[in-house]
């Protein structure tokens, strides 16, 4: 197996055969060999280009090499959700090994995280804020040889820069650091510079450019229509997974009562849900029991669900990166996927700005069997705008639930 060439140890070997990864993908074949011979390592790569078992596989084998008994490898991710994920393919690559980690998440209890801590467990896989709030001189990671900042842009653009100095700060100085990046602005350059030492840069792919597996159409449709428009076009989907962005809380919370209203299976995902509903949320979409997500961006980087086959811009997104990180939900690992985005008339000047980002243009798509002159709704109210009130407490079993303030940015800790 091409994976054998990695010095790999067998149960591991096992592991990536039964996740059925026959060939290294290109980050891995560049990444593995420089973190297996020490190296700090700044990866640049575009999402679904495997670069968690990029890393975690060198890590996994350095684990095993060491004495065990306290915490040696930190990863630290934006989200929960992405924090989740790099969970869940430590256990999937670790599987068999007697190698633990734990997560360390806002939103659920901090004692057993604590605990953890406390113990000394081979992997903490964290965000930065609680684990900051665990840290502060109740635990400490003085064994510590290994650090990973996993979508560093995106913890950057949440205002997480502070935390992770200060968590820095907190760690030994001799240590392995490596920094994974969709995309690398100058700030998390720096970032960069400052944390890691004499790093080997590693880039795959263009950056900020949408993976080449994805179809691009743009929907011109007047706002009132978009919901109708959307559910004509669900009608048309056979077994879909779709991801619906839209631009606030307010607008995703709306548009899946409206979906939900009509019939469709569908759970939503941004902010104002509690941590256990934005879990649940997730794993039922996982497992398909909801085929659709309406989520804020949230969910637009990093996310893994390797069977979504179409991503819906319900709003025309603000920046052509936001653009490129939400379609890159789809078309995962080499699969086709299918990205609209649905442009009203007073988003086409937002369009045309990605659009010059991107450096160019994107396709655009009037269905002939579509009614877009309908007349307006009596009391018309945009969904995905943030205006208006949602009209009903929420129904359905994916949809809904107690609301949550957050304290600071979306989706943090
Ligand atoms: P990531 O970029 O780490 O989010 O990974 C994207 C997806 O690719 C995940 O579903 C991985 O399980 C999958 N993957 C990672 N490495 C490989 C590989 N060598 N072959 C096939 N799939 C892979």
């Amino acid at each position: 197996m091409p994976f054998q060439k990695f010095d790999l140890p067998a149960p591991i070997l096992r592991n990536v055969r039964a996740l059925g990864y026959t060939a290294p993908t290109p980050i891995q074949e560049q990444a593995i060999p420089l973190i297996r011979a020490g190296n700090d390592v700044v990866g640049v790569a575009q999402t679904g280009t495997g670069k968690t078992a990029a890393f975690l596989l060198p890590v996994i084998q350095k684990l095993l090499e060491k004495p065990r008994g306290s915490t040696g490898v930190l990863v630290l991710a934006p989200t929960r959700e992405l924090a989740q994920q790099v969970e869940s393919c430590f256990r999937g690559l670790a599987a068999g090994t007697a190698l633990r980690s734990a997560l360390v998440i806002g939103g659920v209890p901090e004692s057993p995280q604590e605990r953890a801590l406390r113990a000394g467990v081979d992997l903490v896989d964290a965000t930065p804020g609680r684990l900051l709030a665990l840290l502060r001189g109740r635990c400490s990671m003085p064994n510590l040889h290994t650090l990973i900042l996993d979508e560093a842009d995106q913890m950057f653009d949440l205002g997480f820069l502070p935390d992770i100095k200060r968590i820095v700060a907190m760690l030994p100085v001799k240590r392995q650091t490596m920094l994974f990046s969709a995309t690398m602005p100058p700030d998390v350059a720096r970032l960069s510079a400052a944390i890691l030492t004499n790093p080997t840069n590693v880039t795959v792919g263009a950056q900020g450019t949408p993976i080449e597996t994805v179809t691009q159409i743009v929907y011109p449709v007047p706002s009132y229509r978009k919901t109708a428009l959307l559910e004509h076009l669900l009608e048309q989907m056979e077994r879909p997974s779709v991801l619906i962005f839209t631009r606030t809380r307010h607008g995703a919370r709306k548009l899946a009562r409206t979906l939900n209203d009509k019939g469709h299976n569908v759970t939503e995902l941004h902010s104002d849900r509690t941590a256990a509903q934005r879990t649940r949320a997730l794993q039922g979409f996982r497992a398909r029991i909801y085929p659709i997500l309406v989520a804020t961006n949230i969910a637009a980087r990093g996310l893994d669900v390797r069977h979504i086959t179409h991503v819906i811009n319900f709003d025309v997104p603000a920046a052509s990166e936001e653009y490129v990180h939400r379609i890159g939900r789809t078309g995962r690992a080499g699969d086709a996927g299918d990205s609209m985005v649905f442009m009203s008339p007073d988003e086409s000047s937002i369009l045309a700005r990605v659009e010059r980002q991107l450096k160019c243009r994107l396709a655009r798509r009037v269905l002939p069997d579509f009614d877009y002159g309908a007349p307006p709704p009596p009391k018309h109210q945009p969904v995905g705008t943030g205006q208006g009130k949602p009209r009903r407490q929420p129904v359905g079993a994916g949809v809904g639930g107690p609301s949550r303030k957050p304290s600071r940015g979306q989706g943090r800790r």
